[in-house]
């Protein structure tokens, strides 16, 4: 085949529009999908074959399935916008997809090709357009492609055949009542990733790991965990889902691609939009020392938190064993206010797209 060509199979009994309809005004994250999925094969010694859009349903699998005992799994997410003309656009999803193929090589995985991934994107988002929200009050329909291995075995070794997928759900907005400022947990002795692991991956793994910390900070009253660096437990990485920008006045600097954590799309777009609009943007290193120092003595204005599903977060209160601190009086910045609306401009369709960014379908 070429792997391009999606055969389309299309459900011939999808939700009323009535029933749609009523999901879509109150459609939460990740609790709905659409009518369809993509599916596309890999075998070992045929490569991609038998790519098809269908009905979304259950998959059935072997009880020994290998991607059940050793999570050879990886994943995506990126959003569908509605247009002010009504069109859907993704947003740069050839960087998912490049990102995907980082992940597969990391997974010991085979790389889907950048056009097969997008292309799979399009057929899902063409036929299920109709779950794209209106245009305005940042609702979107969010798009998860992912790939497992398929091989049925316990031996421990890279499975020789797979399935990568897309489904895709509808998502509210992340702030329904107005832009509000997360409280962050800091761990301090759980990490999320270690040099030479799979931290810049984007696989199911990470995030396992990462759920006894959550729970921590949801203890202690934080949305979210912020990890230091696996070796010093000095540098600050990441958050479990989204990566940070620190803003000394009109400089802002996001922690460097160690390796260890993900290399969001957001926060990439940020390093170039800060620059259009005339802030210095740079990579670094920020320890938590400095993070706390400096919201002290005023020198760090703001701190935000960035990625897929709320595009731009302020940081509010850090806690800490040690004790907290609170950024910016518990207000959202007056940079972070600027950046998510000028991403979130170019995502909507609301403003031009400078750097070609938008895909429209
Ligand atoms: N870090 C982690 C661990 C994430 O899961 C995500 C979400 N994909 C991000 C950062 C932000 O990445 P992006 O901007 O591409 O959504």
């Amino acid at each position: 085949m070429t792997t391009t060509t999606i055969e389309l199979k299309p459900s011939s009994n999808p939700l009323s529009d009535a029933e749609r309809e009523a999901i879509l005004a109150s459609p939460g994250f990740g609790r709905h999908f659409t009518d369809h999925m993509v599916t596309i094969k890999w075998t070992e010694g045929r490569g991609w074959h038998d790519a098809q859009l269908t009905p979304y349903a259950p998959l059935s699998i072997d009880p020994a399935n290998m991607t059940l005992h050793y999570a050879q799994e990886i994943f995506e997410g990126l959003k569908a916008y509605r247009r002010p003309d009504g069109s859907v656009a993704t947003f740069r999803p050839e960087a998912n997809a490049k990102r995907f193929q980082i992940s597969a090589h990391r997974m010991a995985m085979p790389e889907l090709p950048v056009d097969v991934f997008v292309a799979a994107c399009d057929a899902l988002v063409q036929q299920d357009k109709a779950w794209v929200p209106a245009h305005g009050g940042e609702a979107s329909l969010y798009l998860r492609p992912f790939m497992i291995a398929t091989e049925v075995g316990l031996g421990v070794k890279p499975a020789n055949e797979y399935l990568f997928l897309v489904i895709a759900s509808p998502a509210g907005p992340y702030f329904p009542g107005g832009v509000k400022p997360v409280s962050i947990w800091l761990s301090e002795d759980r990490v999320r990733a270690v040099p030479g692991g799979i931290g810049f991956a984007k696989t199911g793994g990470n995030y396992a790991a990462s759920l006894l910390a959550q729970a921590e900070a949801a203890a202690h009253g934080c949305a979210q965990v912020a990890y230091l660096d696996a070796v010093e437990h000095r540098w600050v990485e990441e958050l479990g889902g989204m990566n940070l920008y620190f803003v000394y006045g009109d400089k802002i600097v996001t922690p460097e691609l160690t390796g260890s954590l993900l290399a969001g799309i957001t926060r990439d777009s940020l390093l170039k939009l800060a620059r259009d609009l005339g802030y210095e943007a740079e990579e670094g290193r920020v320890s938590i020392d400095q993070w706390k120092r400096d919201t002290e003595n005023g020198t760090l204005t703001e701190v935000f938190a960035c990625g897929t599903a709320a595009v731009i977060t302020p940081v509010g209160t850090v806690k800490s064993a040690g004790g907290e601190w609170t950024q910016a009086n518990g207000e959202p910045g007056k940079v972070t206010l600027e950046l998510r609306k000028r991403l979130l401009d170019i995502q909507t369709g609301a403003a031009d797209d400078p750097h070609g960014w938008v895909h429209v379908i």
